[in-house]
């Protein structure tokens, strides 16, 4: 029967929950075990993807085409498992299905109310396609205290109770402080988190402390002590260099032993973290380095293209080599000259964005790009400002551009309006609703023979996931293939272009899909392994 780890947070928000609830699942699943990780997130939106990557970070996008938050990205990049719809549940979503429910008279007139009602919907999210995985690691977005947390902490304590005992545990993170004045760590904002918790009828099994130096053994059992927790159970959580040593650290701190001993479970067998400790070493004994520029529109957020980074950073192991990344505020090109700014990058990428502000630099920095010879991947916005470019640039069509900033003489990307998603045909008008209506999750691309894409997917037919609303129109491919642009990978009933490149250029892809999504450490997804090779060419050109 599946056991349930409930993962909560309390003190600060950004303890690394989600690098918790990763790291773990990776462990229990060296140590045999199949594992399902959700996130629950207490906001009254339906799902992140109409939220500002400001605000909230970059949108991850599942094959089954679900809108998510990015520790989805994390959980899928630390276990390979593929996240689903069913793993990202959010207040929105849960008061809108009580909604419906209410409106189609489900509840025959009775009062609707948080206690049963909201609180079984989100047990039901729970208990739902967890494919009976041996573990099921459910992250509770936000911090205990959260007024709109509540429901979700009130329907794991119910959770608690129903299920069979040592069937359930709780994890709960919190902040050691260290306070320079009196050289002293703090634990009272960790008691008074756990105070919290119990109020609330939780009691965690085991604490994960944040702390910015060791915790010694006589804090920790006072933490034990006031929290009411075994004193192994309080685990220290330290920074470390790379998120990638974050299982072995965690395994060195006795986390995933000690959830296996909270369910009473055996813990004598040692799991083989030698895969882990391999991806680290590359990470920290690079033997050479690359800078590549990335030109976008959130580059004051780190967290606002996570797998980007995180795709790139794969592509640097794959070839032993440190990426360095220039994030570029494309805007900064409307003011600024752009060699100053990218004339020593061995490589350029285009991002996924929405609107038109700041697209003048990014179509300049495509130009900088095909110009200078220098690597240049485009990623969904970045394929299509690619397109514009080589439109106005090299096929003397002056005025192309996208229906997205308003009407275009030659509309070399428009609105998407029809496309089948597996039987299906969705439809799109202008006035369709902006939540959840772009085409969305895995399609199948096919591939052209003899292309570079060929030869660095081998295979003529893909899968990659989509988030767009405009796509490059098919009916500027024959002039555009004229003047060298080459449609390397296209929709299998041939309507929608997904991959373009340039054949007489050093390396010069663009692609409608974000392949960033599914590149893993241990497997970095061809296209970021081949363009940081072509990268440590180009650095080797100067
Ligand atoms: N704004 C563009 C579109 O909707 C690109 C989207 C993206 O880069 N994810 O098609």
């Amino acid at each position: 029967m599946t056991r349930y780890i409930f993962v909560t947070g309390g003190v600060v928000s950004s303890l690394g929950k989600g690098l918790t609830t990763a790291a773990l699942g990776a462990l229990l699943q060296s140590r045999g075990y199949s594992v399902r990780l959700r996130k629950f997130d207490p906001y009254l939106n339906v799902d992140p993807g109409t939220m500002n990557p400001y605000q909230h970070g970059e949108v991850f996008v599942t094959d089954d085409g679900a809108e998510t938050d990015l520790d989805l990205g994390h959980y899928e990049r630390f276990t390979g498992v593929p996240a689903r719809r069913s793993d990202t549940v959010t207040s929105g979503r849960v008061y809108s299905d009580v909604l419906t429910r209410e409106r189609r008279g489900d509840y025959l007139g009775g009062t609707v109310q948080v206690i049963p009602h909201v609180t079984d919907v989100i047990k039901e999210y729970i208990r739902a396609d967890t494919d009976g995985a041996d573990f099921v690691l459910c992250e509770v977005g936000g911090t205990v205290g959260d007024i709109e947390g509540l429901p979700f902490l009130e329907a794991i304590r119910q959770m608690v109770q129903e299920l069979p005992r040592r069937h359930s545990i709780l994890i709960h993170h919190t902040l050691v402080p260290y306070l320079n004045a009196s050289g002293e760590l703090k634990t009272k904002p960790t008691q008074h988190s756990v105070k919290e918790l119990r109020s609330i009828g939780l009691q965690p099994d085991i604490l994960v402390c944040r702390c910015e130096r060791e915790i010694p053994e006589s804090e920790r059992s006072k933490i034990a002590l006031f929290c009411n927790v075994r004193e192994s159970a309080v685990i220290p959580a330290l920074d470390v260099d790379t998120i990638y040593q974050v299982p072995v650290s965690y395994h060195e701190a006795g986390l995933d032993g000690e959830v296996l001993k909270a369910f009473a479970m055996d813990d004598e067998h040692t799991p083989d973290l030698q895969s882990w400790r391999r991806v680290v070493n590359g990470i920290r004994s690079p033997e050479d380095e690359v800078t590549i520029a990335v030109v976008g529109k959130y580059t004051g957020l780190a967290d606002a293209y996570k797998s980007l980074n995180e795709a790139l950073a794969h592509g640097g192991i794959a070839n032993r080599v440190r990426v360095g990344l220039r994030w570029i505020d494309s805007e900064v090109f409307e003011r600024e000259d752009v060699v100053a700014h990218l004339d020593s990058v061995d490589g350029i990428l285009v991002p996924g964005g929405f609107g038109s502000r700041g697209t003048r630099g990014k179509i300049a920095a495509v130009s900088f790009a095909r110009e200078h010879r220098i690597p240049y991947f485009g990623i969904c916005f970045g394929m299509q400002m690619a397109v514009i470019e080589v439109s106005r640039n090299m096929a003397g069509i002056e005025g192309a551009s996208s229906t997205e900033f308003g009407p275009a003489r030659d509309p070399v990307v428009g609105l998407l309006t029809e496309w089948t998603d597996g039987n299906r045909i969705e439809t799109r008008t202008g006035d369709s609703d902006l939540g959840g209506t772009m085409r969305l999750g895995a399609f199948d691309c096919a591939i052209t023979k003899g292309t570079r894409v060929a030869d660095i997917y081998r295979s003529d037919l893909i899968s990659e996931r989509h988030r767009h609303r405009y796509e490059v129109n098919i009916n500027y491919r024959f002039i555009l293939e004229q003047h060298g642009l080459v449609f390397s990978g296209l929709s299998p009933d041939g309507q929608l272009p997904e991959i373009v490149e340039l054949g007489d250029h050093p390396w010069f892809v663009g692609v409608q899909f974000h392949p960033e999504l599914k590149s893993r450490p241990f497997d970095p997804h061809p296209l970021f392994a081949s363009f940081i090779e072509a990268a440590v060419t180009q650095s080797r050109l100067v």
